[in-house]
């Protein structure tokens, strides 16, 4: 089935894929985007270039390639009315297509206790979990940390925590930063109870899951694919499934930052098999939210 020749013929065979890793923004964020402040939003959207779309565009792009449901995140804000301006947007956006949006929300960046409190009522209106989350490093080097707080509530909520992670090493792009696996490793260890996702294949974590106590700190992790043709050789597909098995590799595009198409390609590329491939692209998905839901 993982025939790549005709893309049409490839679409119409598989129509019940889930995209873990997408982006949408409230429209005014869109149309004023030279005028948000916002340090985040600014280092990633301010070139008029880098590409934003609305919950219609996504719905729209999913038809067009034959995704069947998206996990749609928010950013991370260091402006509290921006983060919570675009988490109203993705909460509504999922009452309004609730057969194709999965809602995941954010917090501020430096945010507390009572910011996750405020968050987990939403976890009642079908929000499945926090991300992208970026976090900051100060709050991993303690484990009495707002972070931690979130980790136990999102636990005790069966929700999932999503979280943008970058390359400790490689070429730089907007976004790339030091929360890194060697930063993360501390607040993995205090949360395996946590379901994560580790986003961009966790920045690499997963190669270090040949060492036996990494293994068991990511047993309950999850690496999706996000913007993966830009960070990695196709390689990485069939690398990642010998190192933390096809079963917690989860399709993801970033979108809008790239199309579906574009990555499905990228893993048809790594000659994965294609039972692994039914996997990556949503039976995988599935049997998480299925999970969590
Ligand atoms: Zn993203």
């Amino acid at each position: 089935m993982c025939v790549f020749s005709n893309w049409n013929d490839f679409v119409c065979i598989i129509n019940n894929m889930i995209d873990f890793h997408v982006h949408v923004f409230d429209p005014f964020f869109i149309n004023n985007r030279d005028s948000i402040t916002d340090s985040f939003f600014e280092s990633m959207y301010s070139d008029p270039k880098a590409k934003m779309a609305t919950a219609d565009d996504l719905i729209a792009n999913m038809d067009e390639y034959g995704i069947e449901k998206a996990v749609v995140c928010n950013m991370t804000w260091r402006n509290d009315d921006y983060c919570n301006r675009n988490n109203y947007y993705i909460i509504n956006s999922a009452k309004e297509y609730p057969d194709r949006i999965i809602p995941l929300i954010t917090l501020p960046y430096e945010f507390t206790q009572l910011d996750v409190q405020s968050s987990a009522v939403c976890f009642n209106l079908g929000v499945m979990g926090i991300g992208e989350q970026r976090l900051p490093l100060h709050y991993l080097a303690s484990d009495n940390s707002p972070v931690d707080y979130l980790a136990s509530v999102l636990k005790d909520a069966n929700r999932i925590l999503l979280l943008h992670v970058s390359e400790p090493v490689g070429h730089q792009y907007p976004g790339k930063e030091k929360i890194t696996p060697e930063a993360l490793y501390g607040f993995l260890t205090r949360s395996v109870d946590t379901t994560k996702v580790l986003a961009h294949f966790g920045g690499g974590f997963g190669f270090y899951a040949l060492m036996k106590e990494v293994k068991q700190v990511l047993s309950n992790c999850y690496f999706d694919t996000a913007a993966t043709p830009y960070l990695y050789e196709p390689d990485i597909y069939n690398v990642m499934d010998k190192l933390v098995t096809s079963d917690r590799i989860l399709f993801g595009t970033d979108f809008p930052l790239m199309t579906p198409k574009k990555v499905l390609d990228h893993i048809g590329k790594g000659s994965v098999s294609d039972e692994d491939y039914k996997k990556i692209t949503h039976q995988n998905a599935k049997k998480l939210l299925e999970r969590i839901g």
